[in-house]
């Protein structure tokens, strides 16, 4: 996995955060450890990079040097593979979707050498189509076509190296805990656990009603090959209303997590997952005993999307 791995296994034990006593609005999280992807992977440090390196590696292997992929203007993917393409000295193209402004992001991903091209939001909607995507590989060849999100095999490749940090770090932790949005890193951890693990892998969906979530994982597992697999589910009810989308409890908890465990959150996806271990402690559906292992999946640049 070209560098990233490796040197992250070596200074491993600083990526596990311990939880101190001090309650959170009430509440102890003193059996949460965070697995702190967020110090991993450059320039822009998360789950996202695991999944990247993952397609970097195939597009090494492929000997093709353009990386092109879609996104929305607070796209960590596309965020991440400007960081990524740049580092690795390959070319990135990033597809926005349609009717958006420039963002901080996207800022960053210029300047990291990032092509961006505005779509029309009807060309965008066309990012699946088997046609569509022809004429991108024809357009920017010789290059590697990205789903939005960086949902493929490769990516799902990438993220079984989440499991070894996981193995090597929390080795008998019952229960796991993870932001989801498309399922990808969900499937990498569960399919590189396989069923050594003890633990259950409990995904927080960041989006409202996405019932074929599930499904996605599904298949995800299938063309991994991941025939033994560890135990999983997802949790929708965590959302606060939709994708990127706040409340303001949710708010209260991530300023109150914040000035507590001096960790850094965002709103999209690690404050909600967190918020969903809180409530659950909280109305007493889960013990607070039971050790809990949060990925802590990155994302940080996103904060600056919200004013407060
Ligand atoms: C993209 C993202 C996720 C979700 O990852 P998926 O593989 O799409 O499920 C979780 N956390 C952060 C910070 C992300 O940027």
């Amino acid at each position: 996995m070209i560098e990233l791995i490796p040197q992250t296994i070596a200074d491993a034990e600083g990526l596990l955060t311990r939880l101190s006593t001090e309650p959170v609005m009430g509440v102890s999280m003193a059996h949460v450890a965070l697995l702190r992807l967020d110090r991993v992977g450059g320039l822009a440090p998360g789950n996202k990079s695991f999944k990247l390196y993952g397609n970097i590696a195939e597009a090494k292997a492929r000997g093709v040097d353009t990386l092109v992929s879609f996104g929305g203007s607070w796209s960590n993917h596309l965020h991440a593979l400007a960081a990524a393409a740049h580092e690795q000295g390959l070319q990135s193209v990033g597809l926005v979707r349609g009717g958006e402004r420039d963002s901080a992001m996207l800022e960053d991903a210029r300047a990291w050498g990032m092509q961006l091209e505005y779509l029309s939001r009807s060309e965008y909607r066309r990012r699946n189509e088997v046609d569509y995507q022809e004429q991108l590989l024809q357009r920017f060849a010789p290059c590697l076509l990205l789903p939005e999100g960086g949902a493929n095999p490769q990516g799902v490749a990438g993220c079984r190296q989440i499991a070894a940090l996981i193995r090597q770090l929390a080795p008998g932790v019952p229960r796991i805990l993870l932001a989801v949005g498309t399922g990808t890193t969900l499937a990498g951890i569960v399919a590189g656990l396989g069923l050594t693990s003890p633990a259950e892998i409990i995904g927080i969906s960041a989006l409202k009603g996405a019932e074929d979530l599930e499904q996605r994982v599904h298949v995800a597992l299938h063309a991994a090959e991941a025939a033994e697999h560890a135990p999983w589910q997802i949790l929708h009810e965590y959302h606060c209303g939709g994708f990127a989308r706040v409340t303001a409890g949710l708010r209260e908890f991530m300023l109150a997590f914040e000035a507590v465990h001096g960790v850094p959150l965002e709103p999209v996806y690690t404050g909600k997952m967190l918020y969903a271990i809180h409530q659950r402690c909280s109305s007493g559906q889960w013990d607070c005993d039971t050790p809990i292992l949060a990925i802590h999946t990155g994302g940080l640049q996103g904060r600056r999307g919200y004013s407060w």
